[in-house]
């Protein structure tokens, strides 16, 4: 059958690679995926229970069950001090992925440029490539954290420039944007009257008692910015496929109409297990509490393998290393790793250019007992070789 060229042009997805050659091995530890181990709060998942038994097994409205948005329309008030009107500048959507999906096809034309600071989260690209529109990365730097130089987005800025991509906190790398940095990037969106796609997803995934700003609260980004969040992250519920996104009315509003050609809705049990989570009958503490933990226990073995180093990990569960000094490129080792010793991670290229042909992403997605021993085989593979 001939596919069409949007078909053609997506890249075959390297994570799933190595997770392929991953189940050819038995005791694999598996550091790839970013999907949390632990399970949401019991109120959650008791919600969600209670809402199938008691039949609210239907559609939804397509921008989901207004007592949901009049509750992210609160959850917003508190993290931006800004108010969303419930019925037209917020949307429910099926996880974050799909409010990133639809903001995108809202803003792009064929042709049109987006901006996106990599080491990126791979479906930015990958969207932004199938609708036609080019991604134009602009790589970071262990060095900055990995935090993206305002000066340098602005180089790369053309009259086909449409927006402006900014994760923070950032998959792979943890990266949380500075305050001042945020203020920046918002004065070039502004000069260059771009849009900006807002994908906070980790914003309560920080640690050392971090706040993460965000760029809407900026002046004169409420009239350009779109909010990518979800439940997936903070309240460790990836599987139930909820997220929402904050925006213009003109925008959201299109969205809207747009979701109905895609899942028509956010499956109904999980917007009952949002408002739930939500309400202040939920403590979802435990979750930054372990994944800190986690982060402790990750830097800390990293300090006995001086062949690998990590600028530091300020938020999320990811950590983006740099392994040049062990010899191998970031494929090599994951490659080596995965045949030798059973650990899996991914190569850095995956998310960006060759810039980071020497680096490889961990997630700790296990507990620490397990991640000791992924590190404890990483030592035992460097000194075999
Ligand atoms: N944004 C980023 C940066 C992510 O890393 C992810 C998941 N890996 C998502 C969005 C999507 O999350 P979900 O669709 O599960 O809400």
């Amino acid at each position: 059958m001939k596919l069409s060229q949007k078909a053609r042009c997506l890249t075959p997805s390297e994570p799933r690679r190595v997770y392929d050659v991953a189940q050819q091995y038995s005791g694999v530890i598996d550091l790839t995926l970013g999907d949390p181990d632990l399970p949401p709060p019991l109120n959650i998942r008791e919600a969600a229970s209670r809402a199938t038994l008691d039949g609210d097994t239907r559609y939804s409205a397509n921008a989901g069950l207004i007592e949901l948005r009049r509750a992210i329309a609160a959850e917003s008030r508190r993290e931006y001090a800004l108010d969303f009107d419930p019925e037209n500048e917020i949307i429910v959507t099926a996880g974050a992925m799909e409010a990133a999906y639809l903001a995108l096809w809202t803003l792009l034309d064929p042709g049109d440029e987006v901006i996106i600071p990599a080491p990126h989260w791979i479906n930015y690209g990958e969207v932004v490539r199938s609708f036609g529109a080019t991604p134009v990365f602009v790589d970071t730097l262990p060095e900055d954290r990995f935090v993206v130089r305002p000066e340098e987005v602005e180089k790369r800025i053309t009259p086909k420039t449409r927006l402006l991509v900014v994760n923070t906190p950032g998959n792979p790398t943890g990266a949380v944007i500075p305050g001042d940095v945020l203020d920046r990037l918002a004065a070039i969106a502004v000069k260059h009257d771009l849009a900006v796609v807002s994908d906070e997803i980790y914003s309560h995934l920080a640690y050392d008692g971090r706040r993460v700003g965000s760029i809407l609260t900026r002046p004169g980004m409420r009239e350009r910015t779109v909010i990518v969040n979800g439940f997936s992250k903070r309240y460790a519920m990836t599987g139930y496929r909820v997220g929402w996104s904050l925006g213009p009315a003109e925008l959201v509003q299109v969205m809207t109409q747009m979701t109905e050609n895609v899942v028509a809705c956010a499956p109904l049990p999980s917007q009952y297990a949002a408002i739930e989570a939500l309400s202040d009958r939920t403590d979802e503490s435990y979750i930054r509490v372990e994944f800190e933990k986690r982060r402790n226990c990750v830097l800390e073995e990293l300090r006995t393998i001086p062949e690998i180093s990590c600028p530091g990990i300020d938020a999320a569960f990811y950590g983006f290393l740099d392994v040049s000094g062990t010899g191998m490129s970031g494929e090599e080792f994951v490659m080596e790793l995965l045949k030798r010793k059973q650990v899996a991670l991914i190569h850095g290229t995956a998310y960006g250019s060759r810039t980071y042909r020497n680096f490889v992403r961990i997630a700790f997605t296990v507990d620490c007992g397990k991640l000791r021993a992924a590190f404890a085989r990483i030592r035992e593979f460097l000194r075999e070789r």
